[in-house]
């Protein structure tokens, strides 16, 4: 069961009641006893010096044993002396009083007051007495005659004066008690409040700091204390700091926020249990995660790859850096290559807490790795063709110097045949580097001048070709359109498509170059008749050495480089390249370029 604990100020404020209510009275009883005892003892010294002044009267009387006056005179100075006057026997019986007839007076010889004046010489009691059935006060000492005791003279008086003063009193100070009390209770219900007012203000500051109100801030007033005023600084002073300082953090979190989002490489932290503890967007991205906010989320419930599961859990498990490359597979088609690097991640003892992946997608790396790799490849092949012709025909012409003329200059003329190709594999080479290079630099020259220049070049350089094929290149080019390109690549662009229109076209056909305009684009299409492209080959028809039918190719003069310069130049003026091909219908091939660069 939860104690419900009481504030500060019901602490207080009970406590300083308390204790205020017991000081207040006590010193109240002891004024009181004290006043008390005061007035009683003034009474009792004058009842003692009234008995003594009248002592030696009664003595004389007492001697010549005249009970009769001595009732007399107890009377009379009794009455004027406004006291009782009890004159007693040593045998306790009364010989005179003057509030009852002595007489009608019972024994007195054991009144304590009797008794104690017969022994010490004096006595003196406050009681209930019977005679005149109240409170009263006597004094009592012994009438002397040669040293005996001879009577007791007692003097009287009833107590209910003086009790009435003294109620009178009390009333008095019981009131000025509960005033006081009620004074005091005000007093320290303020006192408690003023010393409790404070610790509210800071309570609720620290509050609103808990809640992150940071630009809370404690303002006391004057009244406050000296402690107080300098706790509420001390507590400004530690909000401001606090402020500073998660304002550090927060500034410092945000710029690590910022470079770890903006990372193209996907980090992705996991703590010893496998759980995710940090994720950023990247790794969002490459691992292929749908999931939002997985953070503190067991990494079997996210991740269901196998192998990055096993790296994950094979780096969690090492204590130096590990560098790994997966593959993941995607789907049947699309495989992923990742790279993968990870760091033990310590805590603030330097104790491994977990681990810390970056993963890099290097499946585009590898791709052009690849193709790299096939381009060499390609390359040698290329070459290693006419250079191999050219060899074996050059050593039979040395090693057979008498071979027949028509065999030598078939020899030669195939000789001839190859160095043609080699030459214009390296110019294709050459020229596909050169365009690479410049357009890597940005150094492509583009100069704002009308296209035709550019076709009309390329129609007069093919001409010829196509005239001994009997195919007609016609031109449709309805506007003039001037804007920024490089008009010598562009003329190599389309005489490489118009040289293919022509190969791949049979006789007797024509070719259609269309220039149009679009919106932010001009189109230069060479459309022709020919053989036309199986589909499966469109897709790769660009890539260096790609050829539909070598043999064809070869022997029609192609180097496979034609298309690929196309692309190329393509990409040099920011524009693509397209094709649309039907079997035996003829193809279409598009430069799409940029208007404005
Ligand atoms: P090549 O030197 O072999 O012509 P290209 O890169 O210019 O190399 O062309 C690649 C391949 O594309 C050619 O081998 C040919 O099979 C095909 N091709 C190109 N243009 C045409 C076309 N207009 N009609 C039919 N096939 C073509």
């Amino acid at each position: 069961m939860k104690i419900k604990r009481k504030t500060l100020f019901w602490k207080l404020y009970p406590s300083f009641l308390i204790i205020l209510f017991i000081s207040l009275l006590t010193i109240v009883m002891i004024a009181l006893w004290s006043f008390k005892s005061f007035y009683y003892q003034e009474r009792a010294v004058d009842l003692e010096i009234r008995a003594k002044i009248l002592t030696p009267e009664f003595s004389r009387l007492i001697q010549s044993q005249n009970y009769q006056e001595i009732q007399i005179k107890a009377q009379k100075l009794g009455d004027e002396s406004s006291t009782r006057i009890t004159i007693i026997l040593p045998s306790g019986k009364i010989i005179g009083d003057n509030k009852k007839d002595p007489a009608t007076m019972d024994n007195h010889k054991n009144r304590p007051e009797v008794e104690q004046a017969t022994r010490y010489g004096k006595g003196l009691s406050i009681r209930y007495g019977h005679t005149l059935s109240i409170d009263s006060m006597y004094f009592a000492i012994p009438i002397m005659a040669q040293d005996k005791i001879i009577g007791i003279m007692r003097t009287s008086t009833p107590l209910y004066t003086l009790q009435n003063a003294l109620w009178s009193i009390y009333y008095k100070v019981s009131l000025g008690f509960f005033i006081l009390i009620i004074i005091t209770a005000f007093a320290s219900w303020w006192m408690s409040k003023s010393l409790v007012r404070p610790l509210e203000i800071i309570k609720v500051q620290a509050q609103r700091l808990a809640k992150g109100d940071f630009s809370s801030r404690v303002q006391l007033s004057s009244n406050d204390s000296l402690e107080s005023e300098q706790l509420g600084q001390a507590f400004n002073e530690i909000a401001i700091q606090l402020n500073q300082r998660i304002e550090i953090i927060l500034n410092q979190r945000n710029e690590q926020e910022a470079v770890f989002s903006s990372m193209i490489e996907g980090v992705i932290a996991v703590d010893s249990n496998k759980k995710i503890l940090r994720i950023n967007q990247a790794a969002y991205k490459i691992l292929k995660i749908s999931e939002k906010n997985i953070e503190g989320i067991k990494l079997k419930n996210v991740i269901d790859n196998i192998e990055l599961h096993k790296l994950i859990l094979f780096a969690l498990k090492q204590d130096t850096p590990v560098r790994q490359e997966i593959i993941i597979h995607n789907n049947a088609e699309h495989e992923q290559v990742l790279l993968a690097q990870s760091a033990p991640l310590l805590d603030i003892h330097k104790n491994k807490c977990g681990t810390l992946v970056v993963f890099n997608d290097i499946t585009k790396l590898k791709e052009f790795e690849l193709q790299r790799k096939e381009f060499v490849a390609n390359v040698s092949h290329e070459l290693r063709t006419p250079l191999t012709a050219i060899q074996g025909f050059s050593e039979t012409l040395i090693e057979y110097p008498d071979l027949a003329q028509e065999k030598r200059s078939y020899f030669i003329n195939i000789i001839h045949t190859h160095s043609i190709r080699l030459e214009s594999i390296i110019e294709n080479l050459l020229t596909l580097s050169k365009i690479e290079k410049e357009t890597e630099v940005d150094e492509i020259d583009l100069v704002n001048e009308s296209i035709t220049i550019a076709l009309s070049n390329a129609i007069f350089l093919c001409k010829d070709k196509a005239l001994k094929r009997s195919i007609n290149i016609i031109l449709n080019n309805a506007e003039d359109i001037i804007f920024k390109h490089n008009s010598s690549l562009i003329e190599q662009a389309i005489i490489n498509l118009l040289n293919n229109a022509i190969k791949y076209s049979n006789g007797n056909s024509e070719i259609k170059i269309t220039v149009t305009k679009q919106e932010h684009d001009i189109i230069i299409s060479v459309e022709d008749q020919g053989s036309g492209i199986p589909e499966e080959h469109l897709s790769r028809l660009f890539e260096r050495f790609y050829r539909v039918d070598k043999a064809r190719s070869r022997e029609l003069g192609g180097t496979g480089l034609g298309l690929s310069i196309v692309k190329h130049i393509a990409l040099a003026h920011k524009g693509s390249v397209t094709v649309n091909s039907e079997i035996n219908k003829g193809s279409i091939f598009s430069l799409i370029l940029p208007l404005e660069q």
